[in-house]
């Protein structure tokens, strides 16, 4: 399957006209974006949501209310999984290098919004997901997605010096 992802540089604003027009200025859009690759690592299935930047004295205030499609793997049996994560950002771009902040305007007034949703992104995907809340997993002995499959492991009484160990690893996947 191939998709075409927009590329990362559809983060990047111009703000100068922001800068020149001083501290109270705001300027709202809205992202809503397909197939979108923030960095090299992260890839998303959409993007949406209200963007707010507004000029104060530091720099760029960005603000932001989104909704990004991620796809990851169910955490027992490995197949795709798309998740919904909704996130706020409400982080200062600043201009001038002696104030304390995260991100830095660049000199030429591109302000790259890409650094910032990849690391507010994968901060909150540390979740762990599943396919469907009844997800069977993987049989441990065999390698089996048991939500299609079936096998005949559980059934076999196995050597009784090695249940303890099959019943642990049971444990882990649940
Ligand atoms: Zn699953
Ligand atoms: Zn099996």
């Amino acid at each position: 399957m191939s998709v075409h992802f927009l590329h990362p540089r559809v983060f990047k604003i111009n703000v100068g006209f922001m800068l020149n027009a001083g501290p109270g200025t705001t300027h709202d859009s809205t992202f809503d974006f397909p197939e979108v690759r923030v960095s090299d690592d992260l890839a998303l299935n959409y993007l949406r949501g209200p963007v707010r930047m507004s000029r104060t004295k530091e720099g760029i205030l960005v603000q932001a209310e989104l909704h990004a499609g991620l796809d990851v793997e169910c955490m027992r049996c490995l197949d795709p999984v798309q998740l919904d994560m909704q996130f706020q950002i409400e982080e200062l771009f600043a201009t001038n290098p002696q104030v304390a902040a995260a991100f830095y305007l660049a000199e030429d007034a591109v302000l790259d919004l890409a650094p910032l949703l990849r690391e507010e992104i994968l901060i909150q995907n540390d979740e762990r997901v599943l396919c469907r809340p009844d997800c069977k997993g993987l049989c441990p002995e065999c390698g089996i997605n048991r939500n299609r499959e079936t096998c005949s492991c559980a059934e076999e009484a196995g050597d009784p010096r090695f249940a303890a160990l099959r019943q642990l690893l049971r444990d882990q996947q649940q």
